[in-house]
């Protein structure tokens, strides 16, 4: 279905609460009598937009964020880069000195290595954090288990963006003209639904201008394509005819990591010279280690409103690792969880009413150097379902392959970055 960008407007305009734009409610609420300590887990996505609107929204709280690396490289955007748009991941990779400065959060660098809930702490590579509230934004873990042999040293997933970006690009780059290139999807959900499709075009579009004769064989382990389809089929015909190979209902099981194959249900081999395995994913180990992943034992489950865990009291999941209704596991969607959860962390300890979730999500995903296509949500809790649905005809795709969607994906992922860094 696609839809006119000013109905969607409208759409936001009406299902973004106060929420969404990071204003707390006025009426009272319960009394709240604990004390005023926040832990963040994680510098992504989620983690650095909640520790930053706490901040924001009453500097009396005190926000420690914890992440293990000293910079982040976002994820979106790193598909321009193994398509040779992007020469390398600087433009995509976010430091915390300024965030840390100008909103007072004390940002370590460590690993967490447990959580504590009865206790109210969590353990690190750099000591013990006490926190009144913590909220946990892991990412995602990979199930490699589910793929016999998988060796992510010679058949990178690339889908945590650094070093795995890079050694991807550079075996494209080895790769002889005439090649093979495997791509492998695992079943929905994953995070971002439309990534691996759009890395298909990057590498396509790389392939078609540096590897001449090449091909890309994609297999989804999923019945069909899993986002804008029509859009994704349209730009392959447009460009890429002949080269892209698309296999749906192809689950790998097994690889080889000495012939460079993979099996498909143990029955169908498939050899590639460069194979872009991408396993199938679960909520980040440290939500696992804390006991936070629900009966699917993947995934964290959340109350929607508050994403507080429905397993630990005063501990809250966003992103990637939370069970967030509709909502797709994207860097848009872990933005605008962390405000909702920030605004309702705020409103608790000043003993106010809870705010309603509403959430926003745009995906773009680029289908050669200057075309993208975009899919976009409004979403809201239903009361009676408790749980995050899409507001009614808010979901929708860009109309066509346009020039003006790319314009628009490039300055989201300035904004987006820069709000996370600043
Ligand atoms: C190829 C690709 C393209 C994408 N494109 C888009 C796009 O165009 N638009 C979009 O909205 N989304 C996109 N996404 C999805 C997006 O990257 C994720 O949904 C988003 O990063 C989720 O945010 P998060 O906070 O849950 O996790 P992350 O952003 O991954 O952040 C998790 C952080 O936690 C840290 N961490 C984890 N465990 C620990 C621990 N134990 N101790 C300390 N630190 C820890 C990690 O180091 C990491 O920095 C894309 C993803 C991929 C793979």
């Amino acid at each position: 279905m696609t839809m006119e960008r000013r109905n969607f407007l409208k759409l936001l305009g009406a299902g973004a609460s106060a929420a969404t734009l990071g204003l707390a409610g006025c009426a009272s609420g319960p009394k709240y009598t604990g004390g005023r300590k926040v832990v963040v887990i994680g510098g992504g996505y989620g983690g650095t937009i909640a520790a930053k609107y706490i901040r924001m929204m009453d500097a009396t709280i005190e926000v420690t964020l914890i992440e293990r690396n000293d910079h982040f490289v976002s994820c979106p955007f790193s598909n321009l880069y193994l398509g040779g748009i992007l020469p390398d991941l600087s433009s995509l990779t976010i430091k915390y000195d300024k965030l840390a400065a100008n909103h007072g959060i004390k940002v370590v660098q460590a690993e967490v290595t447990g959580i504590d809930a009865a206790a109210h702490s969590v353990t690190t590579s750099a000591g013990v954090f006490k926190y009144d509230s913590l909220v946990v934004s892991p990412g995602v873990e990979f199930r490699t288990d589910e793929i016999k042999g998988y060796d992510h040293d010679v058949m990178p997933h690339a889908w945590k963006a650094g070093p795995q970006t890079v050694l991807l690009r550079k075996q494209l780059e080895a790769m002889k003209p005439g090649g093979t290139v495997v791509l492998s999807i695992p079943l929905a959900p994953f995070r971002c639904p439309p990534g691996p499709y759009e890395r298909t075009s990057m590498i396509a579009m790389y392939l078609k201008e540096h590897k001449p004769g090449s091909k890309i064989i994609v297999l989804d382990a999923n019945p069909d394509i899993v986002s804008k389809k029509g859009l994704f089929l349209k730009g392959w015909k447009k460009h890429y005819e002949g080269i892209i190979d698309y296999r749906p209902a192809k689950k790998v099981t097994e690889v080889d990591n000495k012939k460079m194959t993979v099996l498909i249900e143990g029955i169908e081999e498939v050899k590639g010279d460069v194979i872009n395995v991408i396993p199938p994913q679960k909520a980040g180990h440290i939500a696992h280690v804390a006991g936070l992943v629900g009966p699917d034992g993947k995934w964290c489950p959340v109350n929607p409103m508050t994403f507080e865990s429905t397993l630990k009291k005063d501990i809250h999941v966003i992103g990637d690792s939370s069970i967030a209704g509709a909502m797709p596991k994207s860097g848009y969607s872990a933005n605008s969880e962390a405000k909702v959860c920030a605004t309702n962390i705020v409103a608790r300890m000043n003993s106010r009413e809870l705010t309603e979730m509403s959430g926003v999500n745009t995906c773009y995903s680029f289908l050669s150097a200057k075309e993208a296509v975009s899919v976009t949500g409004v979403y809201q809790v239903d009361k009676e379902k408790h749980a995050i649905v899409a507001v009614k005809g808010s979901v929708g795709v860009s109309p066509d392959l346009s020039e003006l969607e790319a314009v628009y994906a490039q300055s989201w992922v300035k904004n987006i970055l820069t709000e996370m860094s600043t």
